[in-house]
């Protein structure tokens, strides 16, 4: 498969602000990557703190001004199933510009369109759906929530699955009345430069949608310190967090942190073996490795250990690296050549700290671009760097455990707590296991596959507060309480002699 470049693409990117395709106003720009062959294929405009300030002025305007805020949610929804018609419609064009410009494969970037669109529908249902809580003191006092948008929220994206993280954060902060600034990420801002269109068309009124390009030292760090961005909703490498987090201290925003993970995928020796190996090749491969729940540590029960390393060893060789917009491309382009870098010498590392039983660099016949063979190291231990820091890549650690209480320990044993797979037929095991994981998320007997009602989010280093269902609507909303007096009046009186 040639070099495939998609029809029709833009000349340049630009920010979207007030409802106007804008430049910078410094007029700076940076290059966007094509990650098959790390040749620029556009630019895109730098945003700086000038450029925030009016985005977040704009977005200033249409909450205090607009109707977006005072529409009835019934109004909302109706505008935010428009978007996910549009976007389900476009899930071709989309999937096949977010694999150009992310070297995601195409199978895999169709599926993420498709869940975009998901996550507007159903954030608009669940927003006719919601109902605030009341509670009545008989004869006394009842009380309300009154459930009230919070203003312009800064909502920062990473380049792992772009426009589905994107929709992720636009679709509970849009449904529940409040404007945006959105700053996605530097690697990858083509998919986003659909939004304004897809907007526009469902109806979105100007101002409610925001868009800065740009670095995140400029753009995003001007959005995090503007003092009119009461929100941020963060999802990026922990590091990164820790940085936003400090930053947004003098201003006591509210903040949602869906950040890194070094997730361990554990397999006692009950496990359906088949099973398990597919998931944990799938677990770590699938997304080019560049996925934030990837089960990037395999822990396996010693009596079955060796069998699982030669079988997984095996089946990692046969995973399909190619061009990412081949439809039989099971691992892609890695997105930039810095990140690529970073995988490398992880890579080269491992071959220091674990046994190479699989891949250990650039697949044959691949000459240019950020390709990865599927890499997978054995008997890693837990103090090895590749045990426990993100490589955020096609690279797997697996480690053997003699019983359940050193399994614990093990999966436990790092900084992170995103997420956890476990393989066993015992069900109590299972149960008592996840329990006592340290992860905001654990998958019995399965891969990740997530009900959007569910609570996502990590513990540890790997985030702060949880999104998904219910629990995004109360990030993005403030819940005033109004009390009423039913009876005489509780008030003692101060002051009469
Ligand atoms: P990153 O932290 O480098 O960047 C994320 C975003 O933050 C980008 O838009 C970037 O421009 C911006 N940014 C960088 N520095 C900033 C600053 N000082 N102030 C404000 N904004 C700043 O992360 P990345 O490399 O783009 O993404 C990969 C990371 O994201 C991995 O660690 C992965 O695990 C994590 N991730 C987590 C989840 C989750 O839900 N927990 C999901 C996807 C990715």
């Amino acid at each position: 498969m040639g070099h495939h470049v998609p029809d029709n693409l833009p000349s340049s990117i630009k920010h979207y602000i007030g409802g106007e395709v804008v430049d910078s106003l410094s007029g700076e720009t940076f290059d966007v990557l094509n990650p098959v062959t790390n040749e620029s294929y556009v630019t895109a405009a730098s945003g700086q703190k000038e450029d925030i300030d009016r985005a977040v002025a704009a977005a200033k305007d249409a909450f205090d001004n607009g109707p977006w805020p005072r529409m009835l949610p019934r109004e909302r929804s109706r505008v935010l199933h428009r978007i996910a018609d549009i976007v389900e419609s476009r899930g071709d064009r989309l999937a096949e510009l977010e694999s150009f410009d992310s070297g995601l494969p195409i199978t895999q970037a169709l599926g993420q369109a498709r869940r975009a669109a998901e996550n507007f529908r159903f954030f608009a249902d669940l927003i006719v759906a919601q109902a605030d809580d009341a509670y009545k003191v008989p004869g006394k006092q009842i009380n309300y929530v009154n459930r009230k948008p919070i203003g312009v929220a800064g909502l920062i994206t990473p380049w792992n699955t772009p426009f589905m993280l994107e929709s992720w954060k636009l679709g509970p902060a849009l449904a529940t009345g409040n404007t945006v600034v959105l700053k996605p990420a530097e690697f990858t801002p083509l998919s986003a430069s659909l939004w304004a269109g897809i907007f526009e068309e469902a109806g979105l009124p100007t101002g409610v949608f925001n868009l800065v390009n740009g670095f995140g030292e400029d753009a995003g760090d001007a959005l995090v310190k503007h003092p009119d961005v009461p929100l941020i909703s963060f999802t990026g490498e922990s590091k990164t967090g820790q940085l936003i987090f400090a930053n947004s201290a003098p201003y006591l925003k509210g903040l949602s942190m869906e950040l890194g993970g070094k997730s361990p995928a554990i397999v006692f020796d009950d496990a359906d073996l088949e099973l398990a190996i597919d998931a944990c090749i799938f677990g770590v491969f699938s997304l080019n490795g560049e996925r934030c729940t990837a089960g990037s540590r395999i822990l396996v029960q010693r009596s079955v250990y060796d069998e699982f390393v030669e079988r997984y060893a095996a089946q990692a060789k046969r995973v399909k690296v190619g061009h990412p917009h081949d439809p039989e491309t099971e691992v892609g382009a890695l997105v930039h050549p810095e990140h690529y870098e970073k995988v490398m010498s992880y890579v080269e590392l491992g071959k220091t700290e674990g046994r190479l039983v699989a891949g250990g660099g650039r697949p044959e016949g691949f000459d240019t671009g950020n390709y990865v063979a599927p890499t997978v190291f054995a008997d890693v231990k837990p103090d090895a760097r590749i045990f426990q820091e993100e490589i955020f890549g096609p690279v797997v650690a697996i480690t053997p455990f003699d019983d359940e209480a050193e399994a614990l320990e093990l999966a436990n044993n790092t900084k992170y707590g995103l997420a956890a797979y476990v393989w066993t037929n015992d069900l109590k095991r299972a149960h008592n296991f996840a329990q006592s994981v340290e992860a905001g998320m654990v998958w019995l007997n399965s891969n990740n596959v997530r009900d959007l009602r569910t609570p996502f989010g990590g513990v540890k280093a790997s985030g702060l507060g949880h999104e998904g269902g219910y629990r995004s609507i109360d990030f993005y909303t403030d819940q005033q309480s109004v009390h009423i007096t039913l009876g005489a009046p509780h008030n003692p009186t101060f002051g009469k002699n």
